[in-house]
């Protein structure tokens, strides 16, 4: 059951991508808490340093 809620929120993500509507969860981790029924947003700042997608990538390849 909540992998198919998970795609269904990515799927909605992607359209509104596409499409350019809509606020995305850009930047934002989604709890979610399948006995209570609640959803919760937590901001996930970029790390900086990090060597994929920080100021300066070290890795910019797929590697075996
Ligand atoms: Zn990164």
């Amino acid at each position: 059951m909540l992998a198919g809620l998970v795609g269904l929120l990515q799927a909605a993500e992607i359209l509104k991508i596409i499409l350019g509507i809509g606020g995305t969860l850009g930047g934002k981790l989604v709890l979610i808490n399948s006995l209570s029924a609640e959803f919760e947003h937590i901001e996930v700042l970029k790390d900086l340093n990090c060597p994929v997608c920080g100021e300066n990538p070290e890795v910019k390849a797929l590697l075996d």
